[in-house]
């Protein structure tokens, strides 16, 4: 600590009083004092401003003005010195007004001696060093992202910490004076109950709590309780801090759920397998038999056995294709067709009390995958909406693009960081119960009665999904509905590509000749249009080109021709190509190309210019200029 003398204002009227106690102080030895004196109310308010003074002595009589009064106008103004005011003998009332208004002490003038001043000054400083030690405590509570709570023994919120509101989203106003119990919960569950009992017995508690926000969100706490006891070692309060550990919570349950699947799927495909081996022979020997036997009573059950045997090696299919996933016949898809097909089907099979709701979003990305496959995962979800819709309802289909960032993969172990397209299947039937919504995609769980449902239906959803390295999720609330939502990641493109993605003119499957020396250039181009669905030829100088024009001049619809080539420039390819087709559409495709050059190009009828090195963006909106142009 430093070695500055306290200063002391004195605030007395009397100048006599001031010589008083002026002596005291100067018999106070050690003591490092510097004593003060101002004599008037209105000179005390100016000094006391000046927020210059370690401690102030007020003297109750002052004029017709009061040290009460000077007490309130002082606190008034935020003096955070202490206050001791000086009083008659026996005026209670006054030392008991003066605590209340904030006052540190009160003294009585007639016993005051040097030991009692200088004590009484020396507690005063020491208790609003420790009270500004607290208010810097708290303060600290407040940087914390811990919720931190304190309620008395009834329940009564006593202190909330900025956490708490971060967390909850009710403000330390608002929260104060609420029973705990009932702000936070939804229900006394078991845990809370064992909370409530073992802080009583035991003094402190620690385990999960399931809480609810103010906006209704279920929120999941690691919560620490201590008991709080007063000097009298009597219990007074509880303090609880909270730490947020829903997101935690929500990702451990996925990831058990996918281990859950994946050792049923490893034991599945162990079975599938012996069953295959059981059912070939089956199948193969009553095929055998059809042929040789032609009683009508083989006649009859042999084609039965047959039908069966196919029907079991088929559910073993399904099953080996949750397990192992799918090889499939992967393309260059658009889900549009897909969901239309499907739409067609649904509208034409479906009971008439189902209303069916497409919505799709313009300007889909192409995604990479099995037509077939989709199709079937799309005709399982849509049949599954169909049998949760006994009485009515709508089946909304819906697709759209979707970006996925790092925030969302935190919260979702299947998702990276990419685009996706996601098809959404809802519908507004009976919806799951948690318990059902967790076991759905096991293989064989249904719900259904025996004959209406194998219970394959998801799991084959979801190895198909998987096998197209996408991920799928549900939503579902008991007697309002369920959603399904497949994302798919879409095709082709480089994560910078995606993210750049503004809507790009795609192809309509045209023939793009490009010419240019260089195989780098010619296999990214190449490659770009294919991905905006274009087909490419290529050619790597003039001549070549001119050879592949002459033969596929019916096929290509725009030729990218670069300017500097070796053996045959571009100029002279242009000129060439047009004697073959007059009305031959051509990119002129120019690096480092000389106006007069350029001027000639120009000259020769080409109107469109793409210079090099050009983005995908810019190579598709050119084609597709050229293209629309007559
Ligand atoms: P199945 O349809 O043969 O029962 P699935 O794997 O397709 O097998 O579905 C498994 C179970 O999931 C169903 O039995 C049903 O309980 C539940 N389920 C699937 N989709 C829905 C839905 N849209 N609404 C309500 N429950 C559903
Ligand atoms: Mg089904």
């Amino acid at each position: 600590m430093d070695n500055r003398p306290v200063r002391v204002l004195l605030v007395d009227d009397d100048e006599d009083d001031y010589i008083l106690t002026r002596d005291w102080f100067s018999e106070m030895e050690g003591a490092n004092f510097e004593l003060e004196w101002v004599s008037s109310y209105e000179t005390a308010v100016d000094a006391i401003a000046l927020h210059q003074h370690d401690v102030y002595l007020l003297d109750y009589r002052l004029g017709d003005r009061t040290g009460l009064e000077l007490l309130h106008e002082a606190i008034a103004n935020g003096c955070k010195a202490p206050i001791i005011l000086l009083t008659g003998q026996g005026d209670h009332d006054v030392d008991v007004e003066a605590m209340k208004a904030g006052a540190a002490d009160y003294l009585d003038k007639s016993q005051i001696g040097v030991p009692l001043l200088e004590r009484s000054i020396r507690y005063a400083i020491e208790r609003k060093r420790a009270e500004q030690k607290i208010g810097e405590q708290a303060a600290l509570l407040d940087v914390t992202t811990d919720a931190i709570l304190v309620r008395d023994l009834e329940h009564k919120i006593l202190f909330w910490n900025k956490g708490a509101e971060r967390l909850y989203g009710w403000k330390t106003g608002e929260a104060i004076g609420k029973n705990a119990n009932e702000l936070l919960y939804k229900e006394i569950s078991p845990e809370l109950q064992a909370a409530l009992k073992t802080i009583f017995e035991e003094g402190e508690w620690q385990g999960e709590l399931h809480q609810v926000a103010k906006d209704g969100k279920e929120i999941i706490v690691e919560s620490r309780w201590t008991l709080v006891c007063n000097e009298l070692k009597q219990p007074k309060s509880i303090l609880t801090v909270n730490t947020d550990i829903t997101e935690k919570k929500q990702l451990e349950s996925q990831f058990l759920r996918a281990q859950r699947l994946e050792s049923i799927g490893t034991l599945a495909s162990g079975i599938a397998h012996d069953l295959n081996n059981v059912l070939a022979p089956i199948l193969m020997s009553a095929q055998l038999l059809e042929l040789q036997l032609q009683d009508e009573y083989s006649h009859r059950l042999l084609p039965l056995i047959i039908d069966n045997a196919k029907r079991g090696a088929n559910l073993v299919k399904q099953v080996l294709s949750f397990a192992r996933g799918v090889e499939g016949k992967f393309s260059m898809l658009q889900v549009e067709p897909l969901v239309s097909e499907i739409k067609q089907i649904v509208q034409q099979t479906f009971p008439k009390y189902i209303d069916i709701d497409i919505n799709i979003a313009k300007h889909l990305d192409m995604v990479r995958g099995d037509a077939t496959q989709l199709h079937q995962v799309l005709m399982n979800l849509c049949v599954n909406a169909r049998d949760a819709m006994p009485n009515g309802g709508t089946l909304t289909i819906s697709a759209t693009n979707l970006l996925i960032d790092e925030n969302y993969t935190r919260r979702n172990l299947d998702a990276r960081i990419g685009s996706y397209v996601v098809i959404t299947i809802a519908d507004t039937g009976t919806g799951m119960p948690p318990e059902i919504l967790d076991r759905i995609f096991e293989p064989f769980f249904t719900t259904k009665e025996i004959g209406k449902g194998t219970g394959l239906g998801l799991s084959t959803v979801l190895g198909i999904i998987k096998s197209h390295g996408g991920f799928v999720k549900v939503d579902s609330e008991l007697g309002k509905g369920t959603q399904f939502k497949i994302f798919l990641p879409t095709a082709g493109k480089s994560k910078m590509q995606q993210m750049e993605d503004v809507e790009l003119p795609l192809g309509h499957g045209e023939v793009i000749l490009v010419v240019d020396d260089e195989a780098a250039i010619r296999d990214v181009t190449k490659t770009s249009l294919e991905t905006y669905n274009y087909k490419a030829m290529t050619a790597s100088d003039g001549i070549e080109a001119v050879t592949l024009y002459a033969e596929h001049r019916q096929e290509i619809s725009v030729v990218l021709a670069d300017m500097m080539m070796p053996f045959m420039d571009g100029l002279t390819t242009i000129r060439t190509l047009q004697k073959i087709e007059p009305q031959v559409k051509i990119v002129a495709v120019s690096g480092l190309v000389s106006e007069d050059k350029l001027s000639q190009v120009r000259h020769a009828g080409v109107k469109t210019f793409l210079s090099k090195p050009y983005t995908t963006q810019e190579l598709l909106t050119t084609l597709h200029e050229v293209l629309q142009a007559k």
